[in-house]
């Protein structure tokens, strides 16, 4: 089953302890598309600028990507600038230019319409909201951010009633819902509509809670020899999670715990390179490998 994915489309510079990597491919929708494509047919909603290389577009559409809905519009890319700490669990941000994407209002191609999976990246609220009014779908996550949820909280609501999992980190869970405790955020973000929700943390792992009060998997990160830059680490966690969700026939809490695996195998490759290099040429073989080395990890 193929899956729609809405979102930025980015020239990042970033600086990490392991050196720095100027205007290169980033973007929440990149992330997530590479790491969806390895496992369903993915379409791409986003916007360029005309400064965007050509070798970014052949190189994401010799993938398992459609981008029909990959508009370039006149003038520049998105950029994103950031700096992560010696401790690289925590950065800053020091550059956002939106350019291109201040005006864009997403158009969702045919094809696409129709994709029974849909993921609504970190983009305003109400641009997701345009997204879910053109398609048809039958589970559709959310990933937003502390701008959204402190500047468009309204507008954040009425989409959240629309969705069936948000993918979100610790910070973001507990400033969604004023609570510390992540079971009583989790408790509280199914009060507004989502039934899914996947708290991420980091170098700490992910903690899924589903429906039942009891449906709770953790799981650690994997312990990686060195981490070189963890920008879009969420969006590719997204990308695996949601990518083995499209394989499955259900959503039911094992598969989920699964998805979770995957999302999680995903994340991890991203954070050895700089940008999403390590998720362009990675084989189902890798991606089995080191499914296996997260079931070794979490058994006792
Ligand atoms: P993450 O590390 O998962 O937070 O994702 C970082 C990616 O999100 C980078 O590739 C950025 O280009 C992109 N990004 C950063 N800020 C924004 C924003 N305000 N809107 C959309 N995408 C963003």
């Amino acid at each position: 089953m193929s899956i729609t994915v809405v979102g930025s489309v980015a020239l990042d510079t970033v600086e990490t302890p392991a050196g720095k990597n100027t205007e290169g491919l980033g973007g929440a929708a990149v992330y997530f598309s590479l790491a969806a494509q390895h496992f369903a047919p993915v379409h791409l909603v986003g916007v360029i600028g005309e400064d965007f290389p050509d070798q970014h577009v052949r190189m994401l559409g010799a993938k398992n990507i459609n981008l029909a809905g990959l508009e370039r519009a006149p003038g520049r890319t998105f950029r994103w600038t950031g700096r992560y700490h010696e401790d690289v669990n925590e950065r800053d941000t020091l550059d956002t230019q939106l350019n291109v994407f201040e005006h864009f209002h997403p158009k969702v191609p045919e094809a696409a319409r129709k994709a029974p999976f849909l993921f609504l990246g970190n983009i305003h609220p109400s641009l997701q909201m345009e997204v879910l009014e053109q398609t048809s779908h039958r589970f559709v996550a959310l990933d937003t951010m502390n701008l959204w949820i402190n500047i468009t909280p309204n507008d954040l609501r009425d989409v959240l009633k629309r969705v069936d999992a948000v993918v979100l980190n610790d910070q973001e869970a507990r400033l969604l819902t004023g609570e510390v405790n992540l079971r009583d955020a989790a408790h509280k973000i199914r009060g507004m509509g989502p039934h899914i929700i996947a708290i991420k943390k980091g170098e700490h792992g992910g903690m899924l809670f589903c429906e039942a009060d009891d449906e709770i998997f953790a799981i650690p990160a994997l312990p990686l020899k060195k981490v070189v830059d963890p920008t879009g680490a969420g969006d590719t966690f997204a990308g695996g999670f949601m990518g083995y969700l499209a394989t499955q026939e259900k959503t039911d809490f094992m598969t989920l715990k699964r998805g979770v695996v995957y999302g999680s195998v995903m994340a991890s490759y991203t954070c050895e390179a700089f940008g999403p290099d390590k998720l362009i040429d990675l084989t189902a073989d890798q991606i089995q490998q080191r499914y296996l080395e997260f079931k070794k990890l979490m058994e006792f």
